[in-house]
């Protein structure tokens, strides 16, 4: 039995991976479940799963769930904060973690399973983007092992040869193509984005996802932090990853080799393939996805990308190509854009100024250490808000 943790086991991907394991019950034990602050949810999962422990980031929220627990569920342990969430990242009885936090807070807990040395199967692609090479070589440092969630990066290990990981170009491989359904808004003129309202930006046409990442998806910053993850993930530069809008999601991504091949691995937009693959790799597991019908399908569309209705794709190829903190502030300021476009507080296309300006107004800089990115991190999103709060006053007006 391997043992799981799942960080994040409220949000669409923590449910769609309890979905999956759920069908192999001698496989895979949970002995973790985390969450920020939804109690009920948690709860309801803590019957269901019977983990040994449950952690919630927001202390209020676990004390409310230790209460919940304390009855019908004694011998389940609750734990709070980042050091509840780090704890069960690194527990010796865990063989995996799923990281399924969204946004940069999920960096320390799955930083926590990389220096334990965990399979960690990586959703949470803020955490990476943020942390870069660091996180890369602790993976590396200490023998964890890194498999991606996210469905192209999953396709595109799929599409890898063996011995990927000493470098692309030793084994014929030239470039990869990372494609993307060109969200909710491909065919939406710029002049129509100040009307935008967060519901529809949150209806994506293919993928049912949290609202943080359906929102990335919208304004296509979340291509843009899939070309960072890419290049963390198969040691690659912004220069060998193409994009490439292929509306039906029916491709995931394609690996381009020197001999003119381009394998792809194609599926229904469905994460519990990707989940499935991870969990069991190198063997195979049924994910309860439906099967591909190619010919209801009928046929499948490609075209590139329009970086003038979607800077946020050319803020992150800018960021790609730096070894500086400018993918920390990028990611920084898109979340706190993000949040405050999803509370009403700011137009949709006012979420790519907020990344400029604070691209623009502060200096990134190498960073040695998690502190350091930490740092950059926290200083991007006090400048973000700044930026925002003056957009707000300027609507009043
Ligand atoms: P979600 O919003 O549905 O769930 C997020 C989870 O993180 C919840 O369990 C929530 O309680 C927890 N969380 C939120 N803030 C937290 C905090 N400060 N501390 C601790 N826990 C916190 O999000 P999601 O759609 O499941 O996405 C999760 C991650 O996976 C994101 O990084 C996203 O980019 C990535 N991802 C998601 C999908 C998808 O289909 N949903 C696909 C690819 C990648
Ligand atoms: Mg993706």
């Amino acid at each position: 039995m391997k043992g799981v943790t799942i960080l994040g086991a409220t949000g669409s991907i923590g449910i769609n991976t309890l979905d999956v394991m759920s069908r192999y019950p001698g496989e895979y034990r949970i002995v973790a479940l985390t969450a920020n602050s939804e109690v009920e949810r948690l709860y309801r999962q803590c019957q269901a799963f019977q983990p040994q422990y449950a952690v919630m980031a927001n202390e209020i929220a676990a004390e409310q769930l230790a209460g919940r627990l304390r009855d019908d569920m004694p011998d389940v342990q609750v734990l709070s904060g980042v050091a509840g969430l780090e704890q069960v990242a690194a527990l010796e009885q865990v063989d995996i973690v799923m990281a399924a936090i969204v946004g940069a807070a999920g960096l320390l807990p799955t930083l926590a399973a990389a220096r334990s040395g965990k399979r960690i199967l990586l959703a949470n692609k803020e955490a990476l983007v943020v942390a870069g090479h660091i996180f890369m070589e602790e993976v590396r440092g200490n023998g964890a092992e890194l498999l991606p969630i996210d469905s192209e990066h999953n396709a595109i290990f799929q599409c890898m040869p063996a011995g990927f990981e000493d470098g692309l170009a030793e084994v014929g491989v030239q470039r990869i193509m990372l494609t993307s359904s060109g969200g909710p808004f491909l065919q939406v003129p710029a002049e129509e984005f100040p009307s935008i309202t967060p519901d529809q930006a949150c209806a994506h046409p293919n993928w049912a996802m949290g609202r943080k990442i359906s929102v990335d998806s919208a304004t296509m910053m979340n291509k843009g932090l899939e070309v960072i993850e890419a290049c963390l993930l198969f040691s690659t530069t912004p220069d060998k990853v193409q994009v490439v809008i292929h509306p039906q999601s029916v491709i995931h991504s394609m690996v381009e080799y020197l001999d003119g091949s381009v394998l792809a691995q194609l599926g229904a937009p469905d994460m519990r393939i990707p989940i499935a693959h991870a969990l069991a790799w190198p063997k195979r597991i049924e994910s309860g996805a439906e099967r591909l019908d190619l010919f209801e399908i009928a046929r499948l569309d490609f075209e590139a990308p329009d970086l003038e209705r979607f800077p946020c794709l050319a803020y992150a190829f800018e960021a790609a190509s730096r070894d500086d903190t400018a993918a920390v502030i990028m990611n920084a300021a898109n979340e706190e854009a993000v949040s405050a476009f999803l509370d009403n507080a700011i137009l949709f296309p006012d979420i790519p100024r907020v990344i400029r300006r604070a691209l623009d107004e502060l200096s990134p800089r190498q960073a040695a250490s998690i502190e350091e990115v930490l740092h950059d991190d926290q200083r991007a999103r006090e400048h973000a808000r700044e930026i925002i709060k003056g957009i707000k006053s300027d609507y009043c007006k």
